[in-house]
């Protein structure tokens, strides 16, 4: 009896995973963080959200804070940091053009040395930890579509050097741990990512778009539209980060997570413009310094290694997802906050937008 005993006892133990592990989310009140956090604490995790609210804010997190497996704490990755910790998940760094050519230098050292100390928490730690690469790090990729071997085509001296360079650094930084001091260490490149939680102001092709076609603003086309992007719904993306973080302690990466359903920004207009029932116009300005006219990921190594994942969302329900058309409130810089105000507009409840 005692046999049968033991074997239940085993049985338990291997099919119930009561172990709560200890994740800690470098960035982790930004746009991607935020859902990241919530699907983390929704698996059974205890959660630190590390974010000095740069581009993210408390908002996008407050239906965790409550949680007592949830603690959300002000650092500055640039600053070394330390806690009892299983697990990393690097995504601290502003992402958006407009907001990571601010302050080149701070993106610099926020991808470099934010690196450096999550990665020696890590050593401290004998934790596991995965860098939120780019797709960046391809430039302007004179391959196409874009698969994990291309070294990529970066100009070391533009505008963009201060992510795509920086972000090089931090995946150099993470294969050299690995190597030399043996770290459990992932890194993925992300492709152009979108969803609910996005800020009105990041500047971002997809959240300008939506909120200059709700607003019945002119909608910015930079160059002559014809550049093509390929976008992920954000649920695709942390599916991935996860089944990443779950791989062999020998699959390092890079790997590729995105969609390769390919759009020009054209085709993205016409999307949002029908999905908003907008009438916005179209306007065009000079494409910016360094703008890659092409991306599109090969995903052929994440379906290999990951288990059953493939993005799943395709653009014109994703959008639909992330709540351009139906309005309810979310918080104050979310895209559905602005679909409140539009809808409440709408409705003759509040009589101007002007302020937003
Ligand atoms: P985001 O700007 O919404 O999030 C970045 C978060 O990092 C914010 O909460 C910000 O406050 C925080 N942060 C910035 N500097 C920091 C610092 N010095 N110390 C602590 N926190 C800091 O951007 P996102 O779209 O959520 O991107 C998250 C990560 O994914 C970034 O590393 C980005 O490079 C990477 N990525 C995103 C995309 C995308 O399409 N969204 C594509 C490729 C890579
Ligand atoms: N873009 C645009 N109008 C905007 C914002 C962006 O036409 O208001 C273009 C931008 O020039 C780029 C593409 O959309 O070719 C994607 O830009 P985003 O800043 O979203 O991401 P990234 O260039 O980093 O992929």
């Amino acid at each position: 009896a005692s046999d049968v005993y033991k074997r239940q006892v085993l049985k338990y133990f291997k099919t119930k995973k009561t172990v709560m592990k200890k994740v800690l989310v470098a960035g982790g009140a930004g746009f991607i963080g935020s859902h990241l956090c919530e699907k983390l604490i929704n698996q059974g995790n205890h959660v630190t959200c590390l974010d000095n609210f740069f581009t993210g804010n408390k908002s996008k997190v407050e239906d965790l804070i409550s949680n007592p497996n949830f603690e959300l704490i002000d650092h500055d990755v640039i600053e070394p940091y330390s806690n009892t910790v299983d697990e990393i998940f690097n995504l601290a760094c502003p992402a958006s053009p407009i907001h990571y050519q601010v302050d080149p230098i701070k993106t610099i050292k926020t991808s470099v040395l934010g690196a450096m100390n999550m990665l020696g928490l890590a050593k401290n730690e004998n934790a596991k930890i995965l860098q939120a690469s780019t797709s960046e790090v391809y430039g302007e990729p004179e391959i196409h579509p874009q698969h994990e071997e291309y070294w990529g085509n970066v100009n070391p001296i533009g505008k963009r050097s201060c992510y795509n360079e920086g972000k090089r650094c931090a995946e150099s930084l993470f294969i050299n741990y690995h190597t030399q001091h043996n770290l459990k260490i992932k890194i993925i490149r992300i492709f152009n990512t979108y969803g609910p939680k996005m800020d009105v102001d990041d500047g971002r092709v997809i959240s300008n778009f939506v909120i200059q076609a709700l607003k019945g603003q002119d909608i910015t086309i930079y160059g002559d539209g014809k550049q093509t992007r390929s976008f992920q719904y954000v649920d695709d993306l942390v599916n991935g980060m996860i089944q990443m973080m779950n791989t062999p302690d020998e699959f390092t990466g890079p790997v590729n997570i995105g969609n390769p359903e390919e759009y020009t920004m054209l085709e993205l207009v016409q999307f949002i413009l029908e999905l908003t029932n907008s009438k916005s116009k179209l306007i065009f300005y000079p494409l910016p310094e360094d703008d890659p006219k092409r991306r599109r990921p090969n995903i052929d190594l994440a379906r290999e290694k990951f288990e059953n994942w493939e993005p799943k969302i395709k653009l014109r329900e994703g959008l639909i997802k992330t709540g351009i058309q139906q309005p309810y409130l979310y918080d104050r810089t979310s895209l559905q906050y602005i679909k409140i105000l539009i809808y409440n507009y709408n409705n003759n409840i509040i009589n101007s937008l002007q302020n937003l």
